[in-house]
Parts: structure tokens; C-alpha cells; sequence
């Protein structure tokens, strides 16, 4: 199977020729400007030493700082988070916000550390990155199991170091050191913003829309909530666990219960018990991805009955599987535009911390609506000019502010 990050690659090449790009500049951002990695000595709690490898990969700051999360987990590769950083810089710029793209990443399982232990590999990463880090120049966030606890530890130790209170050099942090309202809801709000006007728009009645939705974390927990509160019916739901479907509806309430007390969304006593990869195939009129990467591929694809789909996870659907759903008919929101709703308002809480003047949770709802509607509906009509798909529509958008920097930066130039 093919690497996200030779997946994204292949979507750049799509959208630069659709809109015939420079192909200096696709190969400008075809690489990152520059990559650390790193070796992070933690001293565990039974004296031990051990050491953590690390990434930082950032982008391009074509567009503004560079900026991304800071994920932890077993499998973190530098080919997975260059990936990653890449989508970020393409992301911000399809959300219109100031900012380049970056990644950052410790192969580490967190369920084997204790909080002692997670703490001190925090503050190594930020020992070890501080020369390259900063609020205007590389600002992290959460990502895969990071916390806005880690994000606290990360905000404190750069602080320390710098010898500055410097709230502004991450976002995700609790809201009493400098967070923002709205952010742990951000990234599924966003995508229920665009669904929605992209569901009002085909004219449906709203309580006879079926929705799956994939995976039961921060993004899809939030997004089955929000959904079922628009009015729209969760019909199947599921964790790394197990899937549940029920036809009649479930309640998202009830299944974060089950998955708090018993650990799993499948024991939430309503419905029929199915395995994740049956979960997917299942009737429904909408399917949200807020999983992982490569959920769907050229294997399952032509089973999917969903006739949209939602991807908060990024890059869910590999580019074979997205030729498939294409033939078929299926609408892919995609993941730069539909989960951009958590940088943005990482950006909001940025922009607050740099002002020290802090938003409602009203205005905060207000602008991110503003920001991803005017995004998603130029993304339309792009789609409807060129006759691509959103995805390929969402990559022309980004590709028209970064080149336009790009070229009025001179950035290509000076290398003459
Ligand atoms: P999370 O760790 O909170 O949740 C992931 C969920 O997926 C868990 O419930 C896990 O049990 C479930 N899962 C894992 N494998 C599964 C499988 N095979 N089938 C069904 N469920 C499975 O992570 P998150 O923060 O919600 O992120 C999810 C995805 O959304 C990732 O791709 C992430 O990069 C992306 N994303 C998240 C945010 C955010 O603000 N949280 C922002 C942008 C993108």
C-alpha cells in the first residue's frame, strides 16, 4: 500500500495539472523545508534509562508560521509525519488562515507510561526542538493521544526556557493558561458546519438522514453529538473495539457512557453488535471517517452504500479507493477542508493569546462558521468550474494562495 505521503503527492500532481500549476512550484512543496529528528532521553520512574525517537518535519512557512500537531504513538515514522505536514500546509491554506504546515511525532506508547514519565518525555521534546520552535515561528498541538495536559507541560518548559510567559508557542492547552473556547469541539463542529450546508443545499429532510460514524475519539465523539443535536440520526457508530448499528437510531450520549464504564461503544445495550469493517458497508446516507488513515481502500470500496462521506480522520480513503466512490457516485468531503475546523480554532486561540484578549464561546462558533463556510463554497465552485472532485478542488484552493506567495515573496525567484 502505498505511504500518505506518496498519497498526497499524487493529489498535488492531480490538482496542479487540472489547473495547470507551475510544476516548480509543486516541486517546491513537494518536500519539507526541514526535518529534525531526535533521540529523547527519559529517565523512567524505576531509574532506568530509556530513549524516545522524534520528529519534527516542518513544511513550508510560505503562508505563515509553521504549524501542527504533536502526536504519540507506537507507530509515528518520519515518511507518516512528513505526510502529515504536508496536509497541514495545504489544510491552512484551504482554510484561509495565516499559517504553513508542520508535524511533530514521539514513537512512544502512552498507555505504558506514567504521568511522571509522559511529562519528562514532553519536556525533552521541547529541550530538544526549543532552537526551532516558537509562537511565530513553529507552534504544535494535539494530535494522537497528546492532551491538552501535554500541551500545558509543552507551554510551561518553552516558557522556562525562554525565560517568557509565552502562551502562544502551542494551541490545545486548558483553557485557564491561555486555551480557547470551542476548541475541543472544533474539529467536529467544523465538518458538521459544512455537512450541513452541503446537506441543505440537496433539499433532504433532516431527521430521515442516516449517519455512521467511525471511530469514537475527540473528533468523532464530538461529531456524533453535534450531528444528532443538528437533528440528524446516528444510525452505527464504533471504536477500535467493535461497531454497533441500529437502524432506528442511537443515542451518542449513550454510546460515550458505554465507552467510559465498559470501555467499548458496542456495549451501549441498543442495537446489533457488528466488526469495524462491516460497520462501513452498512446502510446509511452519510458516512463521517474519524478513525485513521486508510479506512478505505480499493478492497472495501465498492461496498460502501454511504452516498457522502465525512472525513475528520486524515487521509481515511487511499486515491485508488477514491477513484472507486468517484465511479459510484459518492461525494467525498474532504479531510484538508473537513476536519480544518481544529486548526482554526488553534489559530483563534493563538490570535487571543498574541492579543491576551480572550472570545466568547459565541464569537469563537461564529467566525469558525464564517471562515469554513466561505472556504467549502468556493471549493464548490471551483469543483463546478473544473469538473473535479471536492478534493481535487480543495487542493486548486490551497494551491492558488500558496503559489500567489509564493510568487509574490519572490521564493523561486531568488534561487535564479
Ligand atoms: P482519538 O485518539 O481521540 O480517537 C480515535 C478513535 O478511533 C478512538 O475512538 C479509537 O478507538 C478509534 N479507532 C481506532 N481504530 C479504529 C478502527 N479500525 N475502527 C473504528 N474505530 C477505530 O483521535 P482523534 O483526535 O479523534 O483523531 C481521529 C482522526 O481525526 C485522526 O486521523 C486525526 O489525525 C484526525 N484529526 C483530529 C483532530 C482533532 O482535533 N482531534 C483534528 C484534525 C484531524
Amino acid at each position: 500500500m502505498n505511504t500518505l505521503i506518496d498519497n498526497v503527492k499524487q493529489l498535488m500532481e492531480e490538482a496542479a495539472k487540472i489547473m495547470k500549476l507551475d510544476p516548480n512550484v509543486v516541486r517546491f512543496l513537494e518536500s519539507p523545508k526541514k526535518i529534525l529528528q531526535i533521540s529523547i532521553p527519559v529517565q523512567m520512574d524505576d531509574g532506568s534509562v530509556k530513549l524516545f525517537d522524534g520528529y519534527r518535519v516542518q513544511h513550508s512557512d510560505v503562508l505563515g508560521p509553521f504549524k501542527g500537531g504533536l502526536r504519540y504513538a507506537p507507530n509515528v515514522d518520519l515518511s507518516e509525519i512528513k505526510g502529515l505536514a504536508t496536509l497541514m500546509t495545504f489544510k491552512c491554506a484551504v482554510a484561509g488562515i495565516p499559517y504553513g504546515g508542520g508535524k511533530g511525532g514521539i514513537r512512544c506508547d502512552t498507555h505504558t507510561l506514567s504521568v511522571r514519565e509522559l511529562e519528562r518525555l514532553t519536556r525533552g521534546f521541547v529541550r530538544y526542538t526549543f532552537e526551532i520552535i516558537g509562537p511565530q515561528h513553529d507552534i504544535p498541538a494535539p494530535d494522537m493521544y497528546t492532551t491538552p495536559q501535554i500541551m500545558a507541560w509543552f507551554m510551561d518548559e518553552y516558557s522556562t526556557l525562554s525565560g517568557e510567559y509565552e502562551p502562544g508557542v502551542v494551541t490545545g492547552k486548558p483553557l485557564v493558561i491561555g486555551g480557547s473556547l470551542g476548541r475541543e469541539t472544533a474539529t467536529a463542529q467544523g465538518g458538521a458546519y459544512i455537512l450541513r450546508d452541503y446537506l441543505e443545499k440537496q433539499n433532504h429532510k433532516t431527521d430521515q438522514i442516516r449517519i455512521i460514524v467511525q471511530g469514537f475519539g475527540n473528533a468523532g465523539h464530538y461529531a456524533a453529538q453535534i450531528l444528532h443535536g443538528m437533528g440528524y440520526k446516528i444510525v452505527g457508530a464504533s471504536d477500535s473495539k467493535g461497531g454497533v448499528y441500529h437502524e432506528g437510531g442511537l443515542d451518542p450520549f449513550s454510546l460515550m457512557e458505554a465507552k467510559k464504564t465498559k470501555g467499548r461503544v458496542d456495549e451501549c445495550g441498543v442495537g446489533k453488535k457488528v466488526s469495524n469493517e462491516t460497520l462501513l458497508t452498512l446502510p446509511c446516507d452519510i458516512l463521517v471517517l474519524a478513525a485513521m488513515e486508510n479506512q478505505i481502500t480499493k478492497e472495501n470500496a465498492a461496498e460502501i452504500k454511504a452516498k457522502t462521506i465525512l472525513e475528520l480522520a486524515n487521509g481515511p480513503i487511499t486515491p485508488e479507493a477514491d477513484k472507486i466512490l468517484e465511479k459510484n457516485k459518492v461525494v467525498i468531503i474532504p479531510d484538508i477542508l473537513a476536519n480544518s475546523g481544529g486548526v482554526t480554532v488553534s489559530y483563534f486561540e493563538w490570535v487571543q493569546n498574541n492579543t491576551d484578549f480572550y472570545w466568547s464561546e459565541a464569537e469563537v462558533q461564529a467566525r469558525l462558521k464564517d471562515l469554513l463556510l466561505t472556504a467549502f463554497r468556493d471549493i464548490v465552485e471551483i469543483h463546478n468550474n473544473h469538473h473535479s472532485t471536492l478534493r481535487q478542488a480543495a487542493f486548486i484552493r490551497a494551491f492558488k494562495r500558496l503559489s500567489e506567495a509564493i510568487r509574490l515573496r519572490g521564493i523561486l525567484e531568488s534561487s535564479k
